[in-house]
């Protein structure tokens, strides 16, 4: 039986301790999260132990990201369960901190994401990525990591994390790791807990819009206007409602007219009353 992870609940604490290892010479990793773990978080962690000595996780359901009406409440909170997930890495700490420890009271300032933020996602929650720009700069400065693991399955979160650390000189090293998918090819998500099965079979077919794309996009020239109609028919037949559905330049997020180089097909859609999204990296047949 593995030890169970050093847990944090006071933030000054955990940089303390990190400033510790490091001066030690430990490199560390940090994984942020807002728990309800499972196979796509581990696998930050996975990676961060590849080439980090420590690694720590944070566990915090971050207010700022959800607009009134969002799912902030009702967000799934099973602390025991993460810590005894995360027993299987070692050395692995906590940081798992009350919402008065990351926004002392009186806080008002906030990060303004930068601008790549206010497409797509940004159209559909427009306060969503100042609250998480915002959090993670503070979990940047009270877990002063190495390097910091985001998962490709919040694509956009990740150019936004990626273009706030190189605006505001943020010394560390952003690691994006691939996506992690059930059998099925639904994308893991702590959301997903909230479907029921009917639904979860619905959702399903999100991946499976994205995979169809992908097998026409490899196989030569495709009219990415028809592509995208199609993706949206075939998403609202499945029993979804999507919110968008693009084919965008990886770096810019703005979509694309013709398909040159490698591209990332972007969904997002509610099934019943969850909302997912999902996305995928393709390349044409000659790039
Ligand atoms: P969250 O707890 O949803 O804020 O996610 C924390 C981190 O885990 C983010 O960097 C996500 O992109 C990443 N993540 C969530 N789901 C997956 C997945 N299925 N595969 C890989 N990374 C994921």
């Amino acid at each position: 039986m593995s030890p169970t992870p050093r847990v944090f609940h006071d933030p000054i604490q955990l940089r303390t301790a990190i400033r510790q290892a490091q001066a030690e010479g430990q490199r560390v990793g940090l994984v942020p999260t807002m728990g309800a773990l499972h196979e796509g978080h581990l696998s930050l962690v996975a990676e961060s132990q590849k080439s980090c000595d420590l690694t720590v996780v944070t566990i915090f359901v971050n207010p700022t990201q959800f607009a009134p009406g969002e799912d902030f409440e009702k967000y799934p909170r099973t602390l025991d369960t993460d810590l005894e997930l995360l027993s299987r890495f070692d050395p692995v700490w906590v940081l798992a901190p009350e919402v008065a420890a990351m926004y002392p009271p009186g806080s008002t300032s906030v990060v303004q994401a930068p601008e790549i933020a206010r497409q797509l996602e940004g159209e559909f929650r427009p306060t969503h990525f100042d609250g998480v720009a915002t959090i993670v700069l503070k979990l940047f400065q009270v877990a002063p990591a190495d390097a910091a693991y985001f998962g490709q399955k919040d694509f956009q979160q990740v150019r936004v994390i990626e273009e706030m650390v190189r605006d505001l000189l943020v010394p560390i090293e952003i690691v994006r790791c691939p996506i992690v998918r059930e059998e099925d090819g639904l994308a893991i998500s702590s959301r997903n807990r909230y479907l029921s099965a009917a639904e979860r079979q619905i959702a399903l077919s999100i991946s499976q819009t994205l995979k169809a794309a992908q097998a026409q996009i490899e196989a030569g020239p495709v009219d990415v206007h028809a592509l995208c109609s199609e993706m949206l028919a075939h998403l609202k037949a499945s029993g979804t409602a999507p919110e968008y559905v693009t084919i965008a330049d990886p770096q810019t997020l703005k979509s694309v007219e013709t398909i040159t180089a490698e591209v990332v097909i972007l969904v997002a859609a509610k099934v019943g009353a969850t909302r997912l999204i999902d996305n995928m990296l393709v390349s044409p047949p000659s790039s």
